[in-house]
């Protein structure tokens, strides 16, 4: 079982094995974390990204799914793309959620990642509520079988550093 931490800051300053980032399927960038990922990890994340698109991708990343790719110019060794559902009120992904958390941790795993910090993925442009995102986030983490040992959760706001912590204790 990881040891997981809340940090509320920015995960493009994580110096851990691998950030997680809240990517679109397309994977040639975006806004908020995907935003700031390509910004200060520089091109090398692109080119990468551009090339899994020409490759394994060419339809995309699936919701739901992860890959990685280096984080170029970040303090981490690896980034990790995930692409998590947009909210819905009249259908459940809740389960498409989950796996981005389940899936990354796969991916860490495969690539020796002791260290992974977390976005809240979801809760910004995709319109996730950040309570719910948040357990679903613990609740999957805490139950995945997975060798990395420290598991973050960095969070941009107070309020979802809140409910982080409501929902880890
Ligand atoms: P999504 O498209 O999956 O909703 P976003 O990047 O828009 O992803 O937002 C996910 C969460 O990350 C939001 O809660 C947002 O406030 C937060 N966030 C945005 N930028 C950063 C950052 N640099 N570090 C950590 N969290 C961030």
């Amino acid at each position: 079982m990881a040891d997981l931490v809340l940090v509320q800051g920015d995960i493009t300053e994580q110096t851990v094995d691998a950030v997680v980032n809240a990517a679109n399927s397309s994977l040639l960038g975006g806004g908020g974390v995907d935003g700031a990922i390509h910004r200060k990890g520089g091109p090398a994340i692109l080119a990468e990204c551009r090339d899994l698109r020409a490759s394994r991708y060419d339809k995309g990343l699936p919701t739901g799914a992860a890959v990685a790719t280096t984080a170029g110019n970040l303090p981490a060794r690896w980034v990790i793309h995930t692409v998590g559902p947009v909210w819905s009120a009249h259908d459940d992904r809740s389960e498409l959620l989950a796996s981005c958390y389940r899936e990354s941790l796969a991916v860490a795993d495969e690539l020796g990642a002791e260290t992974v910090a977390f976005p809240a993925i979801s809760t910004g442009v995709y319109g996730w509520p950040m309570d719910d995102g948040a357990r679903i986030a613990v609740e999957t983490v805490r139950a995945a079988d997975t060798r990395v040992q420290r598991i973050s959760f960095v969070l941009f706001g107070r309020d979802g550093y809140a409910a982080f912590e409501k929902a880890l204790f």
